[in-house]
């Protein structure tokens, strides 16, 4: 079959690791004789040096023009004091509000060889296999009114119970495909807008009587994440809650940049790893590229419906792991590790 997309590479290591993911792809699409076409565009910084747009028109029409978009990060701390809309990541959330991608899912599992990478003890990691479902464009993320005057600075927290409905339906449906238990996050011992959201869960929850809801307020859920990662399933949560959480799941598995996500909800499905430009490590080619790689994974497996090449990529992924192969942020400390080429070049060699 014909796959269509765009990738945007974005910043930082966005480039480093989309590039890996593009040459995974590249070889799933051969194996599996299907007809690859990429375009590849700008956002973020790069797109504002260039263009003095964080999302030129043009790239936003390739996004909508293709099936599914790949994006790997965007951010540079040299746009800290641009004003908000000319920053990286503007562009952000004006592709993923612009392509409808309101349901952003961020599995986080325990790769069993990588046990020792994660900073809490085995006995507490053992069995973690959680998916984050987080609601992307509405909170704070998307205020309104929002702004800044004088010593001042405004942002408001808003959601409809149509918003909520959605995004919860979407958890349970796949709770239900999981270990049937919803973990809805709130702080509804303080904000009105979390009340809203508990009880528009609580009413969607009677249209699945076969899935467990349970609620945590937040920072409860943040405590719980360490102290019993594997006690969780699915994790619904607003916008901001589901950011910061997610990174927090991530340290749990092992590193940030193990992680991927899809969004999903409107017609051109958007797939990222969880982690951002790391300016920190970018242009050194030691990026972990397995957020990205895995990302891929979903975008074949939610856009275009081909479960066995996204499974290849996955144990592929496992396999690499298993036989000991890690970048430097999964590397215990003095151990040798893989250059983020030398990691998709293992996956590559690992796909059947
Ligand atoms: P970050 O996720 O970029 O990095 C956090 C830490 O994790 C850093 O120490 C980094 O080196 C490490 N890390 C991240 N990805 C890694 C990978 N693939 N391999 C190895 N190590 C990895 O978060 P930050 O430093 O807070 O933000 C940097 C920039 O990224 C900011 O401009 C921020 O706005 C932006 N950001 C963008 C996105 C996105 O594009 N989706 C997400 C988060 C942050």
């Amino acid at each position: 079959m014909e796959i269509k997309i765009t990738v945007l590479p974005g910043d930082g290591i966005g480039p480093e690791v989309t590039s890996e993911a593009v040459r995974v792809l590249e070889a799933v699409a051969e194996r599996f004789s299907h007809e690859l076409r990429l375009t590849t565009e700008k956002i973020g910084g790069v797109a504002i040096d260039e263009f003095n747009d964080p999302l030129p028109a043009h790239t936003l029409a390739a996004c909508l023009n293709s099936q599914a978009v790949l994006l790997g990060a965007v951010g540079h701390p040299a746009f800290d004091n641009h004003p908000t809309h000319l920053r990286p990541e503007a562009g952000l959330l004006k592709i993923r509000n612009a392509l409808g991608a309101y349901a952003n899912l961020r599995p986080a599992r325990l790769f069993t060889a990588l046990m020792e990478a994660s900073p809490l003890k085995a006995n507490v990691i053992d069995g973690t296999d959680m998916l984050i479902v987080r609601e992307l464009l509405g909170g704070l993320y998307f205020s309104q009114p929002r702004g800044a005057e004088g010593d001042s600075a405004l942002n408001t927290m808003r959601y409809s119970v149509p918003e909520i409905e959605r995004i919860a339906r979407v958890a349970f449906d796949l709770a239900r495909k999981r270990r049937r238990k919803v973990t809805s996050v709130d702080k509804s011992n303080v904000l009105e807008v979390s009340r809203l959201w508990r009880e528009t869960v609580i009413n969607i929850a009677k249209d699945y009587p076969d899935v467990t809801l349970e609620h945590q307020l937040v920072d409860a859920c943040a405590m719980a994440l360490v102290a019993r990662p594997a006690s969780f399933d699915v994790i619904l949560t607003e916008n901001m809650f589901g950011d910061i959480l997610s990174d927090e799941a991530g340290a749990v598995v092992g590193s940030l940049g193990l992680l991927a996500s899809a969004s999903t909800g409107g017609p051109v499905g958007l797939y990222e790893p969880v982690h951002g430009s790391a300016p920190d490590i970018a242009g050194r080619g030691i990026a972990n590229p397995l957020g990205a790689i895995l990302s891929t994974a979903m975008m074949l497996r939610y856009s275009f419906n081909l479960d066995t090449e996204a499974a290849s990529i996955e144990a592929a992924v496992e396999q690499t792991l298993a036989a000991g192969h890690r970048t430097r942020d999964l590397a215990a400390a003095g151990e040798p590790s893989l250059s983020t080429t030398e990691m998709g070049q293992r996956i590559i060699e690992r796909l059947t």
